[in-house]
């Protein structure tokens, strides 16, 4: 069996041209969603992610601003500009890059975020909404992966997944979108003693370690599909994930490549996020001017 390669920038290019026209809808009266990206220092990789999303915004007709501090902003005036964009009206997504500088908490830059403009998905409201299986911003990622994996026509219900990596932005809500579709979830970890014996029970398996190579083909049951959200180099300094294409590719019935595969969704995803924010707003206020 040769697996088919789920080809991640078609996927997202056909999830964007619909996120456009919402978009345009929106403009027609007058409302322009609006992103707010806070970076803090100059992490090379960061400054590229944030680029990206400036693009993706331009693209589809929204409207972003970039934020920019050094390294050694205080976390207290940090809080203070989210409270700013909090109440600011022309924002409807805010989204502050991670990693942070170490002298400030993650944690509590996540919280001051109103859980109404969170379209990373970290906010524990949004995070225990999605666990309770009500509305909420979905971490972009996951939401990526299954937007994916419902492109292909993958039901899960009644599949077993297998997610390897228990991370807050990927694995853990990845597992918990599953389980919301009904799948039979299986987490794996750096404590797993024997990963194959997990792995090989797949019928759905997503890698989102950050180590390449460390999926081959004796991990992998015959016709499994397989989600590589890892982003690695090889010897040649190339992007590639966590999973051994060439070899897996031989066993799987579905595979995503590195890079196009996961990455493209991760965006559009966060777009998706900012859109649905604006469309909130306008919402509320047709509810409100019809009461
Ligand atoms: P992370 O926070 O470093 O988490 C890695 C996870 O892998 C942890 O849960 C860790 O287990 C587990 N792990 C480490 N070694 C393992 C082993 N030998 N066997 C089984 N599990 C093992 O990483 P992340 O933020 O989730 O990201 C994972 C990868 O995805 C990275 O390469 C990252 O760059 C990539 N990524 C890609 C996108 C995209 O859009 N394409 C988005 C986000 C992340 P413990 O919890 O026990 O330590």
């Amino acid at each position: 069996m040769t697996a088919k390669i789920i080809d991640g920038k078609e996927i997202a290019q056909a999830v964007r041209k619909g996120i456009a026209e919402e978009v345009g809808k929106l403009r027609a009266k007058n409302i322009i969603p609006g992103l707010a990206v806070v970076l803090v220092g100059d992490n090379q990789a960061s400054r590229t992610y944030v680029t990206n999303k400036q693009k993706a915004c331009r693209e589809l007709g929204m409207h972003s601003v970039l934020i920019e501090y050094p390294a050694s902003l205080s976390q207290a005036k940090l809080i203070k500009k989210i409270n700013e964009l909090n109440e600011d009206n022309t924002i409807h997504g805010i989204l502050v890059q991670l990693p942070l500088p170490e002298h400030i908490a993650e944690t509590e830059i996540i919280e001051a975020i109103s859980p109404d403009k969170d379209v990373d998905g970290f906010h524990p409201i949004n995070i225990g909404r999605m666990m309770t299986g009500q509305d909420a911003f979905l971490p972009c990622t996951p939401h990526g992966i299954l937007e994916m994996l419902h492109h292909i026509g993958c039901d899960l219900e009644g599949k077993h997944a297998v997610v390897v990596g228990r991370s807050n932005i990927v694995g853990k809500p990845a597992g918990q979108l599953f389980l919301n579709e009904n799948a039979t979830v299986t987490y794996c970890h750096s404590r797993t003693k024997d990963l194959a014996s997990y792995t090989r029970q797949a019928d759905i398996l997503v890698v989102a370690v950050g180590k390449r190579d460390m999926i081959t083909r004796e991990h992998v049951k015959e016709g499994a599909v397989v989600i590589d959200v890892g982003m690695n180099r090889n010897d040649e300094g190339k992007l590639c994930g966590d999973v051994s294409f060439q070899e897996v590719q031989e066993t799987a019935s579905y595979i995503t490549p590195v890079p196009g595969g996961v990455g493209p969704m991760t965006i559009t995803m966060l777009m998706k996020n900012t859109l649905k924010s604006a469309q909130n707003v306008h919402h509320a206020s047709l509810t409100t001017s019809n009461s």
